[in-house]
């Protein structure tokens, strides 16, 4: 997928000038929610309404869509608002329903792009439509994945691709539903500069709190749109409710949002940029120094370990050094998730260069 200049000009058709904006339920659940909330969401920002039909739910037993009346309950919310429609699809006979009843632009899921057999057969069934076709991020943090599903979709011959970053799941609890992991979507937009990327702040947060703010993290990092769950009445909701906002709220959170240009010719503003963009590149070289001298430290108590026989993980000494530093991080601006993560990190290295020291490994 080397140009896709060509190939994702579909968002300047929408001639916005304002991020591209998708909302809607989690779920279609009834004829009567899906247009209520459809003409809420009419003369807003919003340009592209969805809702999920067939729901991948992670463990059985909750609701998992209404199936395929609920396509005909977004054309009519089509009809009636003039929004174009979206829902997810995961297999090929989703596909093809999809189409018979024109639905405008299709997504797959996180749990559909970790598999390449699913996305393939996804690919097959839309060969040569001119649908638009988001592709969701993985659960998992493995940018790879992603990039192979555009890939797929590339070579079915779909023209119209964006991708929607979601956050990936952790085992550990953090204050986010899925850890939005920046670098990796960073990682995709510095691949393909001209893909549409879009932020789905519900399914990052979890949250309905929090959608604001990381929103406006993805529009400072240049994102192309945003998709949100916005439902009419988010505590009765039948799937995700703690993360979906009314239509209300959802015109707030757009109208506090600021957009950002994405560059400036103005000679003031280049120059200060640069020189802050080079301090921080002075900055982040000592970090690596510092740390390349701890790991000689930590080379030196390898040595020593090996002399007296002892193993290398001392699981007390790793707990005190981790309270410390998140007492220090505080001091220093810097949250404790972030702490851990750092730590973590820098402890791995550390295991790392002493089993070489102690197992003679170069
Ligand atoms: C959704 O958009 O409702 C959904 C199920 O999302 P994800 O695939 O990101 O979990
Ligand atoms: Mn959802």
């Amino acid at each position: 997928m080397t140009d896709t200049k060509n190939i994702t000009s579909w968002l300047d058709d929408f001639q916005l000038n304002h991020p591209l904006i998708i909302a809607g339920p989690c779920s279609a659940e009834t004829e009567e929610q899906v247009l209520k909330i459809a003409h809420e969401l009419k003369n807003s920002d919003v340009s592209i309404f969805r809702a999920g039909i067939w729901k991948p739910r992670t463990r059985p037993g909750g609701f998992e869509g209404v199936g395929a009346i609920g396509l005909k309950w977004l054309q009519k919310a089509k009809q009636e608002t003039g929004l174009l429609i979206a829902t997810e699809v995961a297999t090929k006979a989703h596909v093809e329903l999809a189409l018979e009843h024109d639905i405008d632009v299709l997504w797959i899921g996180a749990r559909t792009t970790v598999n390449p057999f699913a996305v393939q057969e996804i690919a097959e069934a839309l060969e040569n439509t001119d649908k638009i076709v988001l592709i969701k991020n993985p659960v998992n943090p493995d940018l790879s994945l992603w990039i192979g599903g555009l890939e797929r979709l590339h070579n079915a011959n779909i023209k119209k691709l964006g991708v929607i970053h979601r956050g990936f799941s952790t085992y550990e609890k953090t204050k986010y539903r899925n850890n939005p992991e920046w670098q990796i979507a960073i990682e995709m937009q510095s691949r393909f500069p001209d893909l549409p990327i879009i932020c789905d702040p519900s399914h990052i947060t979890g949250n309905r709190n929090m959608i604001g703010q990381i929103s406006q993290q993805a529009l400072d990092l240049n994102y192309d749109g945003l998709m949100i769950e916005t439902h009419i009445n988010p505590d009765e909701a039948w799937s995700d409710s703690a993360q979906q906002v009314t239509p209300d709220s959802l015109k707030s959170i757009l109208k506090n949002l600021k957009v950002r240009k994405e560059s400036d010719e103005d000679f003031d503003y280049v120059s200060r940029l640069t020189k802050f963009r080079t301090q921080i590149d002075e900055t982040d070289e000592k970090v690596l120094e510092i740390i390349g001298k701890r790991m000689k430290i930590v080379e030196e108590v390898g040595a020593l370990k090996k002399e007296k026989n002892v193993a290398i993980l001392q699981s007390q000494r790793w707990q005190e050094i981790l309270e410390k530093m998140q007492s220090i991080g505080k001091e220093n601006g810097l949250s404790e998730d972030f702490i851990i993560r750092l730590f973590k990190a820098v402890h791995q290295e550390s295991i790392h260069h002493q089993g070489k020291i102690i197992n003679n490994q170069s």
